[in-house]
């Protein structure tokens, strides 16, 4: 369950909305049926379905997701808006890490301590490619700047087109 909870709260951060939570559970009663009539035997469990967008009970067809088209327009809409929001994040990484590593060529530093750059707020987590170049020695790519990070914790950045197999 907790990890449940840390995927939601981890989806919601995003943009995105959980459709579980838009299903609720009811209880229907359940009848044994004997020569002395009915019996109760019990409550269960059923999933009941609800709108994806508005979580309104759904009535008719078994495969219908919306109460109507409104709700599936902007349910739709919903979603695609959150894409386009962590598309924007990620870019906006890509464009501020690409702006710091193209500032420290154009002043001349091509051999920066990582510090250096994450005070900065370099993302070492985001780049548009990379490549093992033997093991435990990276190369990484934004754009058309590349950079490896020695054992000491200095990052050679270097100007160069990305070479043409890294991006696969
Ligand atoms: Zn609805």
């Amino acid at each position: 369950m907790k990890g449940a909870e840390t995927g939601r709260a981890a989806a919601a951060k995003v943009g995105f909305r959980s459709d579980y939570s838009r299903i609720h559970k009811s209880s229907f009663r359940v009848f044994i049926c004997t020569p002395a009539g009915f019996i109760f035997v019990g409550k269960r469990r059923r999933m009941e379905r609800r709108c994806l967008r508005c979580g309104k009970p759904l009535k008719g067809r078994s495969d219908k997701k919306f109460c109507n088209d409104d709700c599936r327009t902007d349910y739709h809409n919903d979603r695609r808006r959150a894409r386009e929001k962590e598309l924007r994040a990620v870019n906006r990484i890509l464009s501020n890490n690409w702006k710091i590593l193209s500032a420290q060529l154009r002043e001349g530093r091509r051999d920066v301590p990582a510090g250096d750059l994450s005070a900065r707020n370099f993302n070492f987590d985001i780049y548009t490619a990379s490549r093992l170049l033997f093991p435990g020695r990276r190369i990484y790519w934004c754009y058309n700047c590349s950079y490896r990070i020695s054992r000491t914790g200095i990052v050679h950045i270097r100007e160069s087109a990305c070479q043409n197999n890294a991006y696969l």
